[in-house]
């Protein structure tokens, strides 16, 4: 018997980690997808080599975040080292732990990584179409009608509704919806390097080096002897950059930190920009991952972004689709997800500014203030803390949201749900996440009306004893957190009242998929 495929709701442009994520998401939460992508096979270089906490988390809700942990490598001690000499060797150890199931950030190259999202898509009946392109796209009486061209040169038209524009930095979605992407380029060339070698930082630690014109950072990798390194390539003509090898990249900081290249394993070179698309949604149309922002690698923050914006877009759209939620869902997602890909922008390119500027008081500040103040600050555990949870993601939140309601002490909602490890139920408090489904956490007793209110909307209730723990995580006894399907938090009502969780429910037209 021949199986007729579902007729595809989205039409995801591009297979990078973006699409990828948006289209397995999708795809548990029951949405026909159709992922495309011009080229004829997954990236085969390793670029994004940071996977976070917060991804690690969202992997997690997935079924997937054992995939990258059991192939990745554990960052745990950074090393700052000033102008020749080590300032500063920092071992933030398993620090994530303190609030999130994941100790830090992994290395886990992005080849490897689109590779196994291609596997977990195949899983679950989603094969990426390569060699297949859009070429325009319109809307058309409610709906989106794409025309792409396939592997075997021809034109098809392809009906949907909606269109994901996930398809990276020169985004031809973008370029359709005529949305502009402004920002600028930065004028110095760098460059990334896999490679084999020997010395001192190639010791599984992360090292970062500041000189008076250059810097460089050592990345772990997860194959001994292995490092990646990103640095900077001065006064290069601007069309040397096709031509560059591994001799013309500067070699003062690599010297200094005695690291003995054996082999050059792969070598890039790029020029970074920083822009931020002015919109990430018109009508039926979204921009998501690099296609809507991009900015310096440095802070390995990229991908992860991108991989945020398409687990924030598509609980929303599978909502919209199915009637779990009113069309206004959707008009949350650019706020929410413009707001930090600004505020990243604007602080990546600070800091990338600060390192690599050439003008005397930044090579001041870099080589005189920074070897005296940065150890000294990241003495305090307070802010390494601080510092991890902000690279992890961890800190991101929509307070400003339609979506967020209330507050109870210091956790306001907006905020992504706080980790607790639970000393007496065998799991933590994520573990009812790989639902994908609304939820409401109690951390004590429900209130009576409460716990009916959530059989009668067939709502899952989740109550976890009171303990020190959860105290410890800002959460407020007995109080009501209403958990969107993200793990972020929509409401909290201090006294468990019912009546709100019910408003807020009927306003949103949310319905649990629990429920159906
Ligand atoms: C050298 C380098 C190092 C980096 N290091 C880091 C890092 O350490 N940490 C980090 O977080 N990020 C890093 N990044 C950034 C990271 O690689 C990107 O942020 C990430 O790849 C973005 O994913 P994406 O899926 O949004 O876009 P992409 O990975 O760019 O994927 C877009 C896809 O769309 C396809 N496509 C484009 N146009 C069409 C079309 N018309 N039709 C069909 N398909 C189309 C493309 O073929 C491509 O496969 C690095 C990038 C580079 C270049």
């Amino acid at each position: 018997m021949n199986e007729t495929k579902p007729v595809a709701r989205v039409l995801i442009v591009g297979a990078g980690p973006t699409g990828m994520v948006l289209a397995l998401w999708l795809a548990r939460l029951g949405v026909a997808v159709r992922i495309i992508d011009k080229t004829a096979s997954p990236g085969t270089t390793s670029r994004a080599l940071a996977v976070q906490i917060r991804t690690l988390e969202l992997y997690r809700q997935l079924g997937i975040a054992n995939q990258v942990t059991a192939h990745g490598h554990w960052v745990e001690t950074v090393n700052l080292w000033v102008a020749g000499r080590k300032t500063a060797r920092l071992g933030f150890g398993a620090a994530g732990n303190d609030f999130s199931a994941y100790p830090g950030p992994i290395i886990y190259p992005q080849d490897e990584h689109e590779k196994m999202l291609v596997d977990e898509l195949a899983s679950v009946g989603v094969i990426v179409e390569r060699c297949c392109e859009l070429l325009d796209f319109a809307e058309i009486k409610g709906q989106v009608s794409a025309r792409v061209r396939g592997a075997n040169g021809v034109e098809e038209s392809v009906v949907v509704d909606y269109i994901a524009g996930c398809d990276g930095a020169h985004s031809r979605v973008r370029e359709v919806l005529n949305i502009g992407f402004p920002g600028g380029t930065y004028e110095h060339l760098f460059y990334v390097a896999d490679i084999e070698g020997r010395g001192e930082p190639v010791n599984g630690e992360l090292h970062v080096a500041l000189d008076t014109n250059d810097f460089l950072a050592v990345f772990p990798m997860a194959k001994a002897g292995t490092v990646r390194l990103v640095g900077t390539v001065r006064q290069a003509p601007d069309d040397a950059h096709q031509s560059l090898s591994w001799d013309d990249v500067s070699q003062r900081v690599v010297q200094w930190l005695h690291l003995e290249v054996i082999k050059v394993n792969w070598l890039s070179t790029y020029r970074v920009h920083h822009r931020v698309a002015q919109q990430f949604r018109k009508g039926r149309a979204f921009l998501l991952g690099d296609a809507a922002h991009i900015h310096s690698p440095a802070g390995g923050q990229g991908m992860n972004t991108g991989i945020g914006d398409a687990v924030n877009l598509a609980w929303k759209l599978a909502a919209v689709l199915q009637a779990r939620g009113r069309d206004a869902l959707l008009d949350t997602y650019e706020p929410e997800r413009i707001a930090f890909a600004r505020r990243l922008v604007k602080s990546t390119d600070r800091g990338f500014r600060e390192v690599t500027s050439s003008n005397w008081l930044a090579r001041r500040v870099r080589l005189d203030l920074v070897p005296v103040v940065a150890p000294m600050a990241l003495h305090f555990r307070v802010v390494r803390r601080f510092m991890l949870r902000t690279i992890s993601q961890l800190l991101v939140s929509y307070p400003a949201s339609a979506l967020s309601e209330g507050r109870a002490g210091a956790v306001r909602a907006g905020q992504r749900l706080p980790w607790v490890r639970m000393s007496v139920e065998a799991e933590d408090n994520f573990a009812p996440l790989s639902s994908l489904d609304w939820q409401v956490h109690v951390y004590g007793v429900p209130s009576a009306e409460l716990s009916e209110a959530c059989l009668a909307r067939r709502l899952p209730l989740h109550a976890f004893a009171w303990q020190a723990e959860a105290m410890r995580a800002g959460f407020t006894r007995d109080a009501a957190y209403l958990v969107r399907p993200d793990g972020y938090i929509a409401l909290i009502r201090v006294m468990g009242r019912a009546a709100d969780l019910l408003s807020y429910l009927d306003r949103h037209g949310i319905v649990a998929r629990g429920s159906r």
